[in-house]
């Protein structure tokens, strides 16, 4: 029987994995959830002996059951190729007694990679399978990494546009840099004026615009999303926790049935929501630890029961994190609701008009597989600073938030169980404020001599998205306000 999905905010019809993918959003303006999590059908015993695609048919065959076995293998084998720079695609460092699951070996050295290298051919197939014939126009809010991991895996793709919106002094020298230089005759990059809220808010606005969906239908688009609200990048995120485990299985680190921690820097709330439902697929997992920048809202939440994004929006040395409304949350505040559609959406209505909502003690209590930590400027840098001196391993601003909020939460619990640090991008995205931490006097150096250094100072390559941008032009330069965003749409479109 499939696997249907239903909106976090009415309790009206069920859709199909692949109408979920290609809507993104549901028409509510709630998210897809499946009806249930699937339980792993495979013992871990045999999960051990697989390779990250067939882990990943493993995991993606049980959430999206209106694709048959061909379709998917093939999305896989396409993703999941030469664009990483190592076969394991996902390979556990141990050190320093934790595992760091490094997300960052895809085209663009973050761990959007991990799903923006799938969605593309989830959604054509989608496509395809729905018969449709309007061109897809993917619209995206980025922080950072998943506006070029998009625009990497949407580039030139058939029957495709994507346009990306970016917080124009709220990113990386290197993540602008990368983003603006795109190749592609079907990729937009604009600049807004205003931070990461602002361009998602915009973006999640003409979602919910019907006057535009109309003028867009009758010009033969459609919008979908690559942002991580969408089911077909979620689904993908859940592989990577289950190749943790059976790795370390594999590698004797762990005994079977054994629980392990999971700590994850975090943001729009995705990536640990993949972990949660890796947990409740069967993976043995005890806590997840959520790690936040100085953007601390979740951790807020995860101590009082209250969300409140009425707070000034820090500029932290993580930007991929500095978020105040973290769209998947609302994942899971519908599933510690009791799958009550209509108590989410009134917290994401007081959420809309307040900025804020409390939840009731017995959704608190649901929260018991989470632990909630943060992080300060101070903090990361010498997390950064502490592992390098002792390991010589060096870790990028988000990575060490969570690194940081792990030793925290291990001082303080005494909870000793094996721990994974989902380690979400390269430091030589953020080569200025990872070197820094090493020692001020690099202060002084250029982007491209700090990378020059750190391969140096860490003994690896240069990865190729870092030397390809050192040449590359300029080909998007546009900028708009935040009330702009609609406009530049209509007139990329031409409609
Ligand atoms: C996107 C991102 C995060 C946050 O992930 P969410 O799924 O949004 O919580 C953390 N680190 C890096 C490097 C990222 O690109």
């Amino acid at each position: 029987m499939d696997l249907l999905y239903k909106s976090t905010r009415n309790g009206g019809a069920a859709v199909s994995a692949s109408q979920a993918i290609l809507k993104g959003l549901a028409d509510d303006g709630g998210l897809f959830v499946p009806e249930r999590i699937p339980k792993l059908d495979v013992g871990m015993a045999q999960l051990t002996t697989m390779s990250y695609q067939e882990t990943a048919y493993e995991v993606m065959k049980l959430f999206l059951t209106d694709f048959t076995e061909a379709e998917l293998k093939d999305c896989i084998r396409r993703a999941y190729d030469r664009k990483f720079d190592t076969a394991e695609i996902a390979p556990l460092k141990k050190r320093d007694g934790v595992y760091y699951l490094e997300l960052f070996h895809g085209a663009t050295i973050a761990f959007k990679d991990m799903a923006l290298s799938i969605l593309p051919h989830l959604l054509t197939a989608s496509a395809k399978k729905n018969a449709v014939r309007n061109e897809i126009v993917i619209l995206t809010a980025t922080s950072g990494d998943t506006g070029k991991a998009a625009l990497a895996g949407f580039a030139d793709v058939p029957g495709t546009r994507i346009i990306v919106f970016y917080p124009k002094d709220g990113v990386s020298p290197v993540q602008e840099k990368q983003m603006v230089t795109q190749k592609g005759k079907n990729t937009y990059v604009i600049g807004i004026r205003g931070n990461f809220d602002d361009a998602q808010n915009g973006v999640k606005k003409m979602f919910n615009d019907r006057e535009l969906a109309r003028e867009m239908e009758a010009a033969g688009f459609q919008f979908s999303s690559a942002n991580s609200i969408n089911i077909g990048r979620l689904v993908p995120q859940v592989v990577y926790y289950l190749y943790a485990y059976t790795r370390l299985l594999a590698a004797g680190e762990i005994q079977e049935g054994e629980k392990i921690n999971v700590t994850v820097p975090t943001g729009n709330f995705g990536n640990i929501l993949a972990a949660y439902y890796a947990k409740q697929m069967g993976v043995p997992i005890q806590k997840l630890i959520c790690a936040s920048n100085e953007n601390k809202v979740l951790y807020d939440f995860f101590t009082t029961g209250v969300y409140d994004r009425n707070r000034p929006f820090i500029l932290t040395t993580s930007p991929s994190m500095d978020i105040l409304i973290s769209s998947n949350l609302e994942r899971l505040i519908y599933k510690i609701a009791g799958e009550d559609a209509a108590k989410n959406r009134a917290l994401m209505e007081a959420l809309a008009s307040d900025g804020r909502y409390g939840i009731t003690e017995d959704m608190k209590e649901r929260l018991a597989d989470f632990a909630g930590g943060y992080a300060s400027e101070a903090e990361v840098e010498r997390e950064i600073k502490r592992v390098y001196e002792k390991t010589g391993y060096v870790l990028d601003t988000h990575t060490a938030v969570a690194s940081a909020v792990y030793q925290k939460y291990r001082g303080e619990s005494g909870d000793g169980a094996k721990t994974v640090i989902a380690s979400t991008a390269s430091p030589y995205k953020f080569t200025r404020s990872v070197m820094r931490a090493i020692d001020r006097k690099y202060d002084a150096m250029t982007d491209f001599e700090l990378a020059d250094e750190l391969a140096k100072i860490s003994k690896t390559d240069i990865p190729a998205a870092i030397e390809e941008i050192r040449t590359a032009p300029v080909l998007h330069d546009t900028v708009v306000e935040k009330d702009g965003m609609k406009a530049a749409v209509k007139k990329i479109l031409g409609i």
